[in-house]
């Protein structure tokens, strides 16, 4: 039987990669370079001088990437199209292709996987630039500490995802370890993503916040909230309306991961 949901074509969406987005990309990732080189010689320096409270700031920048790269990827599933201006083409699209054709990642190159994280990532980074890194001051050294594990750990989201749907003898061995560790995001994991109608396991750099985002029901309650604010439905312009307008009529009944009205939809054409 076919399935309800409709998506876009898959080459529609990846035709929107233009050469304009490229060289953004790559101009964006030599200002990343040059910027992470001089915020990081500066907390490894203020490092040296208060390991703890470097090491501490460093988890929890390296957990908040991850609530981060769930937010923005539920975003992007869920609301707005490719054709939103430049948040569209840029970052909807490629979420949007990715559950049309999940493996397109494995064959991007690394411009195309990882620039567009850190062009992102420089709202960030460029107002890190002028935080005051005083090794003196304990708060200054872990709020430092929690920039850099950040920013250090967005532009790496891609690559972790990609990784999470590549063959696992074609992952390298210390990331393919720390899948293992359960430190990075692991295919077993990131499959439950890529179930129809894609709502779960939304975080995509280790997967660890997703547990508790889950229980606590996160997503679906943030969806109710803003669809009573603004009247949009969500998932609308990724699966069609009909397929939106059955999933959210199990989010009202409080089923908010259930696909019972979903299931008895007719097929699409
Ligand atoms: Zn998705
Ligand atoms: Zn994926």
């Amino acid at each position: 039987m076919a399935d309800p949901i409709q998506h876009r074509a898959a080459a529609e969406l990846a035709a929107g990669y233009k050469l304009s987005h490229r060289v953004a990309e790559l101009g964006a990732m030599a200002v990343f370079a040059v910027l992470i080189s001089v915020f990081l010689s500066r907390v490894v320096r203020a490092g040296f001088e208060r390991p703890v409270h470097a090491v501490l700031g460093l988890m929890i920048g390296y957990l908040l990437a991850d609530f981060v790269s769930g937010l923005v990827h539920w975003f992007c599933d869920t609301w707005g199209s490719p054709e939103w201006f430049v948040v569209g083409p840029v970052f909807i699209r490629t979420f949007r292709e990715h559950h049309v054709d999940p493996l397109s990642i494995t064959r991007h190159d690394f411009v195309e996987t990882n620039g567009a994280n850190c062009m992102s990532v420089l709202v960030a980074l460029v107002p890190a630039m002028w935080f005051q890194v005083d090794p003196s001051v304990s708060w200054r050294v872990v709020f430092a500490a929690v920039l850099a594990g950040f920013i250090l750990c967005i532009p790496c989201t891609s690559q972790a995802h990609k990784w999470a749907h590549m063959e696992p003898h074609l992952v390298p061995t210390i990331p393919r370890l720390m899948q293992r560790a359960g430190l990075l995001l692991s295919r077993q994991h990131h499959d439950q993503h890529h179930v129809a109608p894609f709502v779960k396991n939304y975080c995509i750099t280790t997967g660890l916040c997703d547990h508790l985002l889950e229980r606590v029901g996160f997503f679906p309650t943030l969806e109710r909230w803003i669809t009573r604010i603004t009247g949009a439905l969500p998932r609308e312009d990724d699966i069609g309306a009909r397929a939106a307008t059955a999933l959210m009529a199990d989010s009202d009944r409080d089923e908010p991961n259930a696909t019972h009205s979903l299931a008895q939809l007719p097929p699409s054409r």
